[in-house]
């Protein structure tokens, strides 16, 4: 089974994929931790991805999609996975369509995480993210046990660099353009769930878990 995690920079994808990893027992695919793994590494395709991510820009289609399909292939993905921060534009998600179809697979559900434009500044200004197991925490809304460590794998918490308030600015302008249209996308092929995401973090939960034990129960 593939989901979609969809949703604006800051909506939750990363803090509810966790939920869906565990309740369907699939493997995390986010697109933004693979190229940050890349960048980290200094591999050929971080050099190609920085200046679009420092940017706030959308890397191009070719090399996310090639990026994506190759970690699908692997075994793990044999039965799905949750994708989180990929599909981003139109041509992105009929690739993805493409390559599944040819394995006459489909995917299953995009959910589509809703929250109002206002408190996503305050969301990615206010996040630390574990260096090791990439779970985010807020400040405020989310907080650590304990300052600076990652309550799952006592990794350390850092800002990402392009949570600041230009770069957010950016990221929600690409949003809007280029990554909106696929809710349209989604919903035309009747495969789109749509959550509250302006609730707290396990009221979100909560809702997903009930949609995805009812896909179970129709299966
Ligand atoms: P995304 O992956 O969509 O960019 P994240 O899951 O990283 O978003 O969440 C962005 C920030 O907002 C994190 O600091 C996270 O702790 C916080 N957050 C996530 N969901 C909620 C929520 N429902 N209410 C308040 N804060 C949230
Ligand atoms: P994220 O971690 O999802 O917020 O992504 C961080 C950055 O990685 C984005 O601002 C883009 O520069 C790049 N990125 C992640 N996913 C994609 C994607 N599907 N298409 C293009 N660029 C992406």
């Amino acid at each position: 089974m593939f989901f979609i995690l969809l949703g604006a920079p800051g909506a939750g994808k990363g803090t509810q994929a966790d939920i869906i990893v565990k309740e369907m027992s699939l493997p995390h695919v986010a697109s933004g931790d693979l190229f940050r793994h890349a960048l980290k590494n200094g591999t050929e395709l971080g050099k190609q991805a920085e200046s679009y991510m420092k940017g706030g820009k959308l890397v191009p289609d070719e090399i996310t999609i090639k990026m994506i399909l190759e970690r699908i292939a692997q075994p793990d993905c044999k039965n799905g996975c949750v994708f989180d921060g990929f599909p981003r534009t139109i041509e992105q998600a009929k690739a993805l369509d493409a390559a599944l179809e040819k394995q006459g697979k489909s995917i299953e559900e995009a959910i589509y995480i809703e929250v109002p434009s206002e408190v996503l500044l305050d969301r990615l200004t206010g996040r630390w993210v574990c260096r090791t197991c990439q779970s985010p925490y807020h400040q405020k809304n989310s907080p650590p046990r304990k300052e600076g460590v990652c309550d799952k794998c006592s990794g350390e918490l850092y800002q990402r660099a392009d949570d600041t308030e230009v770069t957010i600015k950016e990221r929600l302008k690409v949003y809007f353009a280029q990554t909106m249209p696929l809710l349209d996308y989604y919903e035309k092929k009747d495969r789109l769930f749509k959550v509250n995401g302006n609730q707290h973090i396990d009221s979100v939960g909560k809702d997903i878990v009930k949609f995805l034990k009812g896909l179970k129960q129709k299966k």
